[in-house]
C-alpha cells in the first residue's frame, strides 16, 4: 500500500464528518489560496487550516528594536534605520551593487550581487530605508549582505514590529511572507480548528495555556519572552501542543486496542500436555523470566479477545523457545500457528528448530519461504489450507496472497521491528472479517524504556523476557583499527585450529557501498588463498536460499570453521559453538545492529570475544559508539544510548509511521510529558469520550489505520 495515499485518504475523509472542530476546512478556503497554492502547501505537510495553524515557526527574529549603526557587530540580527549616503556598483571580483547608510552613530554598507536597475534608481541618495538582516564584517567595516529592506522618502516613524517575528518552514513557490500572512489571516478570525477539547480539570491541574492562547502565542511571541525558552521548546505553550498532539496518538492505540477486542479470538484452554512436554524435554531449564513470560502469554490465549503481546528480550535470552512453548499451546487447544521471520535465513533455522521439537511430538512443521520450488509450495499452501499442518514457519512470503489457512489461532513474528509497516498491516488484516481473529505475539531484541511504551504501544502489551540463561560468559569487545587486522587475522586462524569457530563479517553488498566497505567475496578469496588449511565458508544476501541453507549447514555441524558473512547473520543466527567474531568497517553500523551481530557469539559455554576493526579517522559519535560497544553487552543499556542518539523517531520509527510525521511534538525532547499521558488519556476516555475522537481527527486525520501496526 502506498503510503501518500493512505495520507491523501486521511486527509480527504476528514471534512464531511468533521464540522465540530472545523478539523475538515481546506487550505483554498481562505481566500487567496487557489489549487496552485494548495499544492505547495502540500509539500510542507499543509492541507487543512489546522494544519497551517500547526505549522510553526522554526526560530524567530528580533525587529522590535532598531539598533544603532555604532553598536552593531559581526553576527548580529539587526533591525536599522538609516539615510543612504551612496549608493553605486562596484566593479570588483563580483559585481555588486554598495550603499552606505548612515545613522548619527555609525555606518553601515549594504552589499547585493542580484538587482535590477530600478532597485539601484531606489536607493537614491537623501533618502531613508529600514533594513533587517545579519551584520557581517566586510572589506571597509560591517556590512548587511542582501538584506530584507523598505525605503522612505523621509524618516519613518514606526519601522518596527510588535511582536518576535516568526520564521517558517516553506518551499519553493511560497515565500516566508506570504506563508506569514496566511497564517495570521487564520488567526485573525474565528479558528473552529483551536476549539478546546482538553477538559477544564485537565487544564486545571497541568496549568497549560488554552490552546488558541498558545497557538498564538508561538506564531506572535510577545518581546519580552524567553527565545533561549522557545527555541529549547520548553515554553509552555509548546509543551501544552505537544502534550495535546502526543495525547492524541496515545488516544489513538488505546481505542485501536478497544476496537481490537471488539472481535472474537479462539479461547484456549488445553490441559498444556505438550507444552510441558516439550519443556521437559530440553537439555536446559527455562529461566525464571522465560517462565514468566510463558504464562503471561498463555493467559492473553485463554481470553476470549484478539491478544496482541510484544515479547522484548535481549539477544540470547531465549524468545524462541517461549515461541515454541505458546506455539504448542495453540496446538494442542486445536489450533495452527504461523511463525514469521525476517529473512530466510532465520526463517530456515526456526523452520529447523520448530522441527527439531516438534516432530517427536507427532506434529507436523511446514517452511514456507520465497525460495520453494512451485511444487514444494503448492504441497505447503495445502497443508496449510487442510489444517494438516500444525505449524507453518516463514518469512514475508507467508501473507501473499492465496496463502489461507484452515484454522489460524495464533500468529507469531520474531524480530518484529524489522518488518516493514506494510506487511505487518497485511499481516493484521489476516484475521479480520473473518469470524476469528488470531492471537498475536511479537518478539524483539529491541527494547523500549517503559514510559515510551505505555504511550505509545498503548494498544498492545508488553512482556520481558529481563535475564539471561545461566553460564553465559560476556562476550569480550575489542576496538582495533583496520592497520591491526593482519595481527587479528592470525588470532582468528589459530584459534580455528583450536577447533573454535568464527564470523568475519564484512558490512556491504549493496553496490551503493561498495566504495568504504569490503567486498565479502573478494574477503573470502584472500583468506582462501591465505589460510589454504582453514575451512572458510561465505554467506551474502545476494545467494540462492539453498546454497545459503548448504553453508549454514556445514557452518552449524563444524564443517567449516571461518564464516565470511554480510549483515544476513544479523539477526536470529544461533550457532552456539561459534565464539569468535571481527566486524570490519564497524564505524557504519548503528548501535543496535552492533549489538545484534555481536549477540551472535556469546552462545554457548566458551568464553567470546568480538573484535571491532574501524577504519580511521573516526568521527565523534561512531567514537562514542564503539566505546559503548566495548564497555557494556547490556541491551537495555545499548538501547539507551541508540534513543539518546538516534531519537526515539528513528528507533521506534518502523512501528509507527504516524510517529514520524508528529507535527509539533518531538520524542526526544518531550519525554517528560510521557508519564502523565496514560493518565489524562484515561481521563478522557472515561469522562469525554466525545472529545477523544475530536482530538484524535485533529492531530492524525480521518484515519488511524496506521496504528495497526
Ligand atoms: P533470542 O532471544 O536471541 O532469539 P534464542 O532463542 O536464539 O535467543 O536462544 C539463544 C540460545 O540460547 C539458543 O541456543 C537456545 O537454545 C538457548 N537457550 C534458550 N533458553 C535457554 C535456557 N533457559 N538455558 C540455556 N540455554 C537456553
Ligand atoms: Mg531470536
Amino acid at each position: 500500500m502506498a503510503k501518500t495515499a493512505t495520507k491523501e485518504a486521511k486527509k480527504e475523509a476528514a471534512p464531511d464528518e468533521a464540522a465540530p472542530v472545523g478539523a475538515g476546512r481546506l487550505v483554498t478556503a481562505l481566500p487567496g489560496i487557489g489549487d496552485r497554492l494548495a499544492e505547495i502547501l502540500a509539500k510542507l505537510g499543509i492541507h487543512t487550516l489546522a494544519d497551517l495553524l500547526f505549522h510553526l515557526p522554526v526560530r524567530y527574529q528580533d525587529r522590535t528594536t532598531v539598533s544603532r549603526i555604532g553598536t552593531l557587530r559581526p553576527g548580529d540580527d539587526a533591525v536599522i534605520v538609516g539615510q543612504i549616503a551612496i549608493a553605486q556598483i562596484a566593479y570588483g571580483r563580483r559585481r555588486s551593487l554598495i550603499c552606505k547608510v548612515s545613522d548619527r552613530t555609525g555606518m553601515i554598507t549594504i552589499r547585493m550581487f542580484h538587482f535590477s536597475p530600478n532597485q539601484k534608481n531606489n536607493l537614491a541618495r537623501g533618502r531613508w530605508i529600514v533594513c533587517f538582516g545579519e551584520v557581517r564584517a566586510g572589506g571597509t567595516g560591517i556590512e548587511l549582505i542582501h538584506p530584507e529592506y523598505t525605503v522612505y522618502e523621509r524618516k519613518p516613524d514606526n519601522p518596527t514590529e510588535d511582536s518576535l517575528t516568526s520564521v517558517y518552514k516553506t518551499t519553493e513557490g511560497i515565500s516566508q511572507q506570504r506563508l506569514r500572512q496566511f497564517i495570521n489571516k487564520t488567526l485573525a478570525d474565528e479558528v473552529p480548528e483551536l476549539v478546546e477539547l482538553l477538559p477544564p480539570e485537565v487544564l486545571a491541574e497541568t496549568s497549560y495555556p488554552p490552546l488558541l492562547d498558545a497557538v498564538r502565542l508561538l506564531h506572535h511571541p510577545p518581546p519580552d519572552i524567553s527565545q533561549a525558552q522557545l527555541l529549547e521548546g520548553s515554553h509552555p505553550a509548546q509543551h501544552r501542543l505537544a502534550f495535546e498532539e502526543l495525547l492524541a496518538h496515545h488516544l489513538s492505540l488505546r481505542k485501536l486496542r478497544l476496537e481490537r477486542q471488539d472481535n472474537n479470538a479462539p479461547s484456549m484452554k488445553p490441559k498444556g500436555a505438550l507444552k510441558n512436554k516439550f519443556i521437559k524435554a530440553l537439555d536446559f531449564d527455562l529461566t525464571d523470566a522465560q517462565k514468566r513470560v510463558v504464562d503471561e502469554v498463555i493467559a492473553d490465549f485463554k481470553l476470549k479477545q484478539p491478544s496482541l503481546r510484544l515479547v522484548q528480550g535481549d539477544v540470547g535470552s531465549g524468545k524462541t523457545v517461549v515461541a515454541a512453548a505458546a506455539a504448542l499451546w495453540a496446538i494442542e487447544a486445536g489450533w495452527q500457528v504461523s511463525v514469521m521471520a525476517p529473512t530466510e535465513l532465520l526463517a530456515e533455522q526456526h523452520h529447523r528448530s520448530f522441527k527439531a521439537w516438534f516432530e517427536p511430538l507427532g506434529l507436523k512443521v511446514t517452511g514456507l519461504t520465497g525460495k520453494l520450488g512451485a511444487k514444494a509450495r503448492r504441497e505447503a499452501l495445502a497443508a496449510m489450507a487442510d489444517g494438516s499442518a500444525d505449524v507453518v514457519v516463514g518469512t514475508h512470503a507467508l501473507f501473499q496472497d492465496g496463502v489461507e489457512f484452515h484454522k489460524l489461532g495464533l500468529v507469531i513474528v520474531d524480530e518484529q521491528h524489522r518488518f516493514g509497516v506494510d506487511q505487518r498491516l497485511a499481516l493484521r488484516e489476516k484475521g479480520v472479517g473473518d469470524e476469528v481473529v488470531p492471537h498475536q505475539m511479537t518478539m524483539t531484541a529491541t527494547p523500549i524504556p517503559r514510559t515510551m511504551a505505555m504511550v505509545f504501544y498503548a494498544d498492545i502489551d508488553v512482556s520481558s523476557i529481563d535475564e539471561l540463561p545461566p553460564g553465559r560468559i560476556p562476550v569480550e569487545t575489542v576496538v582495533a583499527p583496520e592497520g591491526r587486522r593482519p595481527e587479528i587475522l592470525d588470532r582468528v586462524r589459530s584459534a580455528c585450529e583450536e577447533g573454535r569457530q568464527a564470523y568475519w563479517v564484512c558490512p556491504l553488498i549493496d553496490e551503493s557501498d561498495n566504495l568504504q566497505a569490503q567486498a565479502a567475496t573478494e574477503t573470502e578469496r584472500q583468506f582462501t588463498e591465505s589460510f589454504p588449511d582453514l575451512s572458510i565458508g561465505l554467506i551474502h544476501g545476494r545467494m540462492k536460499g539453498a546454497d545459503k541453507d548448504k553453508v549454514m549447514e556445514k557452518f552449524r555441524s563444524g564443517e567449516i570453521q571461518l564464516l565470511v558473512a554480510t549483515t544476513v547473520i544479523e539477526v536470529g543466527v544461533d550457532v552456539p559453538n561459534a565464539s569468535l567474531m571481527i566486524i570490519e568497517n564497524a564505524e557504519r553500523l548503528g548501535l543496535s545492529q552492533l549489538h545484534q551481530l555481536r549477540g551472535r557469539v556469546g552462545r554457548g559455554a566458551d568464553k567470546s570475544a568480538c573484535v571491532l576493526l574501524y577504519k580511521s579517522p573516526l568521527g565523534k559519535l561512531a567514537r562514542d559508539r564503539l566505546a559503548i560497544m566495548r564497555d557494556t553487552n547490556d541491551g537495555f543499556e545499548i538501547a539507551r544510548h541508540d534513543l539518546h542518539h538516534r531519537g526515539p523517531g528513528e528507533v521506534l520509527g518502523t512501528r509507527q509511521t504516524g510517529l514520524a510525521d508528529l507535527k509539533v511534538a518531538d520524542l526526544a525532547r518531550d519525554q517528560d510529558l510521557f508519564p502523565e499521558i496514560e493518565r489524562i488519556g484515561g481521563i478522557l476516555l472515561d469522562e469525554h469520550p466525545e472529545n477523544v475522537e475530536l482530538l484524535i481527527r485533529r492531530w492524525i486525520g480521518g484515519s488511524t489505520d496506521y496504528g495497526h501496526v
